[in-house]
Formats: C-alpha cells, structure tokens, sequence
C-alpha cells in the first residue's frame, strides 16, 4: 500500500529530548520504518522549520520524509501551528492531486496534523486515520491555566474523531476519554505503540556508574508534567541512591534551560543535590547504555497519553516503577512487571523506590516479566500488522465523489 503519515511539528529525523521533541518523533520513525519493512511506500509529511531542509529525504530505513512548505522555515513551538494547517493541507492536496503518488491511506499524528489530513483528504478522497497521541482535555485538566493548546482544541479533537475514517487509540484510558468526548467506540482500534528491540535490549554497552551505589534513573523532556520535581522529593527516602536525568537539552546548555535550573534548586533545598544528576539530552542511539546502567527506571508523570520510556527500560531489562496514568497503566501491570504509584506522590514514589531497591529477587522477577511482556506484545512489526489490517479495512471504503477545491 502507500502510506502517508501526516505528522506537523514531530518529524521523524528530529533530535530528541528538547521541549517539544520526544515520543510522537520516535513513534512515527519507529512505525514508518516498520511499515516500511513490511514492503509499504511510506512517505512522512512533516513541517519544513529550516530553510536548510531539503524539499525530501530518504530516510535509511527505507521510507520518504517530505518536507511541507506550510509556514514560517523556522521552529514554531507546537501550540503556535495552529494558523497553518489550511495551508498545509492544500499543499497536501495538491500533491496528492497532481504529484504522481497518491495514497490509499493518510494516517495523521496529533489533531493538528488530524486537521490538515482531513482537509486534504476531503479533495482527493484518500481515507484517513488518526492517532491523537496526547489529548487537550486530559492537558486541560492537569495543566489548567498553564495550558498553551489553542482555544478550541478539544472540540476540534471531538469533530475530527467523528470524521475521520478510524482512530487509532493507544491505551485504555484513551478510550475511556474520547467515549466521554462523545467520540464513538466502534470508530476505535487499539493498537499500541511498539518499542525497538533491536536498539532497546539487556545486552550491550551500560553508560559508567558507580557500582557501590544504586541508581535510579528517569527519562524524559525537561517539563513538569514529567514528574522529575516529585522523583527529587521521592529521594530524600532513598539516602544511598542516586538519580540521573536523561533528557532535556544538551549538557553544556541544561543551565540556561529554566526547568532544569528549577530541578537543582530543588534538590538542594531537598538536600539531594549531590545525589542528582541532570545528564541532558542523550542521542537516541546512547539511551539503552543508559537504562542499562541504572537498577530501576522510575516513570512519574502526572499523565502520560502513551509514554515509551518505560517500554524502553522493560526492553532493556530494567524494573520499572511508573505512575497508574494513561498507557502506563497498560503497558506495567503492578506487582508483576513492575509498580504502579499514584501520580504526584512523593511519598508514596520514595516508599515505592526504596522497597523495590531493597529487593533484589523482586527487581529480577520484574524484569523478566517484563522482558516477555515486551516480546509478546510490543514489537513494531506486531504494530505495524495490526495498522496495516486498519488500513487495508478503510482502503475499502466507499467514498463520495470529491470536492474540487
Ligand atoms: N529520548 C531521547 N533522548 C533523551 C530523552 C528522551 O532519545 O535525552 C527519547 C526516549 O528514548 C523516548 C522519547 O524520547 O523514545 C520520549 O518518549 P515518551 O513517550 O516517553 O515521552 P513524550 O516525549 O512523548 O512525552
């Protein structure tokens, strides 16, 4: 089949880490390349925010990334695209329409890109697809006035999931807000993310460590919603251990970067600062060492619409203690591949930590568990076949004749 993946500010071929760079870009990499793999033309539109940016690039792994002149040639945080996803979907169009590759299917990552795809596919007749990844009212309830989604979002994501053709959710609880959304179930497939095994396994090199002191580690971008503020104040009930930080910007500009800067200040108020360690962002390829080197990942965000972190340390053989939000609640089950914590508890985070590092069997059992969680249900190319059936179903669907522009 040919494969569009509409994805507006998370483009595949980003480096990740930075505020608004992290699991949408490794998900449509990932599922591109699976794709791919399974002999689909996959072709990945995504914003050209550099004047440097080529009009398309082969990516190695076998797929295209276009670059869609649709705005400024410049980085936009990605609340601020909003403005330009009438011009991106005509772009889309109009090379759909007369380009020479027309796809069977558009699969649009985030509502912004839900809305350009639309449109597009509006003109030309391709069916479409949407993955939400993150949702506006969940932000809305746990960020409140720090929300920067433009008005209107949630009933933007509301109308699309009744228009396009189905919508693909990633975990329970996804379903359980867009069926309150008054988005119907029968329009849902469930098909979650995967995680690259060949990149995030037990095996391999560990970033250096000190072996006389056990090592917690959490991975994410440099916001709160992350829930690194809440691993600081989890660690003054962990007294031997230390804590690393992966993600963010990278080590030399962490200073300059106002949650990190915020992070520090409060591990020494909490008296841990010299048990801390903000590493920054990390190449992609580097972040197994990472997990590797660690004897547990903590996962503590206040939500989370799918997070790949702790797949990836599961992959990696590493317990993982995560917060019983959003896809983590999926992909840990409690007290068998993991620990699940309430969000936006310390005490109940340190008491989680200091238990499990206490408990050696416990940690092996966790991570073997966990390794064959992973094998059996979170490989790319299992996602990639469910998507393809998701594709292959919609491919058929009768379409109105469509509207010229
Ligand atoms: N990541 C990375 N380098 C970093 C920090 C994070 O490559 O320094 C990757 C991480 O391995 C994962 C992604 O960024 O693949 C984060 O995805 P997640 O779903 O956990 O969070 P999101 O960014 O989507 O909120």
């Amino acid at each position: 089949m040919r494969i569009a993946m509409i994805s507006e500010h998370a483009s595949p071929l980003a480096v990740l880490g930075e505020e608004d760079a992290g699991g949408q870009n490794t998900h449509v990499a990932e599922l591109a390349a699976a794709l791919a793999g399974e002999g689909h033309d996959v072709r990945v539109y995504t914003r050209r925010d550099s004047a440097a940016l080529p009009d398309s690039v082969s990516a190695p792994d076998g797929y295209q990334v276009c670059h869609v002149p649709a705005g400024p040639a410049q980085r936009v945080p990605k609340d601020d695209l909003l403005p330009y996803m009438g011009e991106f979907g005509r772009w889309l169009a109009d090379q759909w329409r007369q380009g020479g590759w027309t796809p069977d299917v558009a699969h649009a990552h985030f509502w912004m890109s839900g809305l350009a795809t639309v449109h597009a596919g509006r003109r030309t007749g391709v069916p479409t697809v949407l993955t939400y990844h993150a949702l506006g009212t969940v932000k809305r309830r746990h960020q409140g006035a720090k929300d920067t989604s433009p008005p209107g979002r949630v009933g933007y994501e509301r109308a699309l999931g009744r228009t396009v053709d189905r919508v693909i959710v990633q975990c329970e609880d996804e379903v359980a807000e867009l069926v309150r959304m008054g988005v119907p179930r029968s329009r849902m497939a469930l098909v979650p993310s995967g995680v690259n095994q060949q990149v995030f396994r037990p095996d391999g090199p560990v970033a250096p460590r000190d072996p006389a002191r056990p090592r917690i580690i959490t991975v994410g971008r440099m916001v709160e919603r992350k829930g690194f503020l809440e691993v600081v104040r989890a660690m003054p009930a962990v007294p031997d251990a230390e804590c690393v930080v992966v993600g963010g910007p990278p080590a030399d500009l962490l200073p300059a970067d106002s949650f990190a800067r915020r992070l520090t200040a409060l591990a020494e108020s909490c008296g841990v600062a010299d048990r801390v360690r903000l590493v920054g962002g990390v190449p992609r390829e580097e972040m197994g060492s990472w997990y590797r080197s660690a004897d547990v990942l903590v996962a503590a965000p206040w939500y989370e619409p799918f997070g790949l972190t702790p797949l990836e340390g599961m992959a990696c053989g590493v317990p993982v203690i995560g917060t019983n939000v959003g896809g983590i609640a999926d992909t840990v089950v409690d007290g068998l591949t993991g620990d699940l914590v309430p969000p936006r508890d310390p005490r109940a985070l340190g008491t989680a930590i200091r238990r499990l590092l206490a408990d050696k069997v416990r940690r092996f059992a966790y991570a073997t568990a966990a390794l064959d969680r992973i094998r059996s249900r979170y490989s790319w190319k299992r996602c990639a076949e469910q998507l393809s059936a998701v594709y292959a179903a919609v491919s058929t669907v009768a379409r109105p004749a469509p509207a010229v522009a």
